[in-house]
């Protein structure tokens, strides 16, 4: 087993700098492409982060609009 830090990566956003999108690890464009090997293709957890990512913005939206203003 081994560990990666990968200098593209903003944690804040979980973003890709190197690519402009969402940080999957092994996805094209990303260093680790085709010398890795996941036990989930890049593809179901790109999807996976799209939509929990989806589903956040809903949130902050549902949030603002049920702000209380004075
Ligand atoms: S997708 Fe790959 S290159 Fe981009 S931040 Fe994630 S690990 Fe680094």
């Amino acid at each position: 087993m081994s560990s990666f830090s990968c200098p593209h990566y903003d944690v804040n956003r979980d973003w890709c700098e190197r690519i402009g999108d969402l940080c999957v690890p092994g996805r094209p464009g990303c260093v680790l492409y085709q010398n890795s090997v996941f036990a989930v293709p890049w593809q179901e957890r790109l999807e996976e982060k799209r939509r929990q990512a989806e589903a956040m913005s809903k949130d902050d939206l549902l949030d603002q609009n049920h702000r209380c203003v004075d």
